[in-house]
């Protein structure tokens, strides 16, 4: 197994900036909170967790950015809050592009999750009920992502993603299981090579070849998923 020549030094806490709120192209990024406080040892995500406070809202599609929501004491506040607002008199859908923990997620939690329209939007601003989790620990963790993807099932969220860490400790067998698993639960996936982007990889406990491989493997699976139903905003949602 190829690995890196020099130690990984993560270097987590990063300078302080304000709170992202901007409007591009019809969407608007906001931030609630910023870090988490977890420290998985592959993660760069800054442990000074910080929080902020819901910022006006502007559009009728929101990204909300933001490692680890739940961590936020005031998490359950703020979606009711966000739930209540109104864009040109119409409800607004919310994304969640960076997940959700499912150790730290009750089902109280994912039917506020439901009820606000927090799910997924992508860059052309079609919003999804969809929710993404991740599976970065080893296959032991099997029963309890299934709960989890069943409890968001159980509130409506028919697909589910999940995130798979690769080119990390999990061997490449493993996340092959994983990936069976993921069909299985008839789930998407999105494969996350550990520090590296999908079209710059750097090896670091796996081979090029097999994460092209798995790459490849994960692309197939999504494509023949088929596509969820998009949902455009209506004012007799709520
Ligand atoms: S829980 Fe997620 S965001 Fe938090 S440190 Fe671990 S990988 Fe990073």
């Amino acid at each position: 197994m190829q690995q890196r020549l020099k130690p990984l030094e993560i270097k987590r806490v990063r300078k302080d900036y304000p709170q992202v709120n901007y409007v591009k192209e019809g969407i608007q990024y906001i931030e609630l909170n910023r870090g988490c406080k977890r420290q998985c040892e592959f993660c760069w995500s800054d442990p000074n967790y910080k929080v902020f406070p819901v910022p006006k809202i502007e559009s009728n599609y929101v990204q909300i950015w933001g490692e680890n929501i739940l961590y936020d004491p005031d998490i359950k506040e703020k979606i009711i809050k966000l739930g209540e607002q109104r864009v040109n008199k119409k409800v607004v859908y919310y994304g969640l592009g960076q997940g959700v923990d499912y150790r730290l997620i009750k089902k109280d939690m994912i039917k506020l999750l439901s009820e606000n329209r927090i799910g997924l939007i992508n860059n052309k601003k079609n919003w999804y009920k969809r929710i993404k989790i991740a599976w970065d620990l080893g296959i032991e963790e099997e029963g309890k992502i299934k709960s989890i993807i069943d409890l968001f099932r159980s509130c409506g969220y028919r697909y589910v993603g999940i995130f798979v860490l690769v080119n990390y400790k999990v061997s490449f067998d493993d996340c092959l299981y994983k990936l069976a698993k993921i069909k299985q639960w008839n789930c998407g996936v999105d494969d996350c090579p550990h520090d590296c982007t999908k079209r710059q990889f750097i090896p670091t406990y796996w081979e090029e070849k097999r994460y092209r491989m798995f790459r490849a493997l994960c692309r197939d699976h999504n494509i023949n998923l088929g596509k969820p139903k998009e949902v455009k905003p209506n004012s007799s949602h709520n």
